[in-house]
């Protein structure tokens, strides 16, 4: 998982794991392990939604009790908080999920390992 949360190749660590940002490339580019067999679905998202819901919300209630900023200085700073987080943590967890999968040899990966 560690390996994937740093968008590296599950089984060697130094392979590439994303061909695009969220396209998981079909094998390392480094040991040829077959990568084309991670089913993350929806898993990325909803990992995602639920860190950066825990980060933000509680950050911005806080901001709100303490210092009562107008709202639109609130949108202003916690909207594009929220985008920057979502795209920012979304391929680090995704690679974490690919990683948790292909250590479980789960969905054919255990077919392609010794
Ligand atoms: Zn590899």
């Amino acid at each position: 998982m560690a390996r994937g949360l740093f968008c590296r190749c599950p089984a060697c660590g130094k392979g590439h794991l994303f061909r695009a940002f969220i396209k998981v490339a079909d094998t390392c580019d480094v040991c040829g392990e077959d990568l084309h067999h991670q089913r993350a679905d929806d898993a990325p998202p909803y990992f995602t939604m639920m860190v950066v819901g825990h980060i933000v919300i509680p950050a911005l209630v806080i901001v709100e009790r303490v210092w009562h900023p107008e709202i639109w200085l609130q949108l202003a700073f916690w909207v594009p908080m929220t985008f920057a987080l979502t795209l920012g943590l979304l391929q680090p967890i995704k690679g974490a999920i690919v990683g948790l999968q292909w250590a479980l040899r789960m969905h054919g990966f255990a077919t392609h390992q010794q």
